[in-house]
């Protein structure tokens, strides 16, 4: 028999926090589909739809749920885009992207810590999603075997753009990305003739280690 959703209730809770937040609906609807409750480790699974970031090894987290849903709203995912994350974790906001993109496009997210490449990979595969791929590596040097990328979203906050990011953003393409070590804020950054960069909100993210991060 077919496994049912046994919190279909708390994640239609969760939606319905983040729409009066003026998330887009595109945004709730794919957040309504992805079970947020398979990409946390099994013992914090009844806080799943909680709109806060949780642990998930590797003293990293899931970002709170609003966080996620602002960043896609930001990136204006569109269906057949092809997107490049840093930072997979979980997995989950790769999956909320791949949603939003459909089968046509497809997501690369690299990941630093091995186990996480490990957990985000076995969970995507679980949740059964297909179009994206988990790459092993130092996010900052990006994907440049799969560049160039509609979007990019960075998941750990940066002391500056790395520039092989904005190389490898297509031109009409967007970025979100934190910047800061302690007070950090979170930029839109749109490629166009020139780069227009915007600071949307203040957050806190864990650090983007790496070549172009800090060390
Ligand atoms: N998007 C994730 C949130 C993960 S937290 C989710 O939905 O769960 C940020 C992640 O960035 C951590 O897993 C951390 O290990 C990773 N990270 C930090 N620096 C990195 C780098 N240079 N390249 C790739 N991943 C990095």
């Amino acid at each position: 028999m077919e496994m049912e959703d046994e919190y279909k209730e708390e994640r239609k809770r969760m939606v319905d926090l983040l729409r009066r937040r003026g998330i887009s609906t595109e945004v709730l609807e794919a957040m309504n589909r992805v079970k947020r409750h398979l990409f946390v480790p099994p013992e914090l699974r009844d806080q799943a739809y909680g709109d806060y970031p949780l642990p998930i090894g590797g003293g990293q987290t899931i970002s709170a749920p609003h966080m996620v849903a602002m960043m896609c709203d930001y990136l204006k995912l569109e269906r057949g885009d092809k997107v490049l994350e840093i930072g997979a974790g979980s997995g989950y906001h790769a999956a909320v992207i791949a949603e939003l993109i459909g089968t046509e496009g497809r997501v690369y997210t690299v990941e630093r810590l091995p186990l996480l490449v490990d957990f985000s990979t076995r969970n995507l595969r679980d949740a059964g999603y297909k179009n994206v791929v988990v790459v092993s590596g130092d996010g900052t040097l990006g994907l440049p075997e799969h560049a160039p990328f509609d979007k990019i979203c960075v998941t750990c906050a940066a002391p500056s753009v790395p520039p092989p990011l904005l190389e490898q953003l297509k031109t009409g393409g967007r970025m979100v990305i934190p910047i800061g070590r302690y007070i950090q804020e979170l930029y839109l950054v749109e490629k166009k003739n020139g780069i227009e960069k915007q600071s949307k909100c203040e957050v806190a993210f864990v650090p983007l280690i790496g070549r172009f991060g800090f060390r």
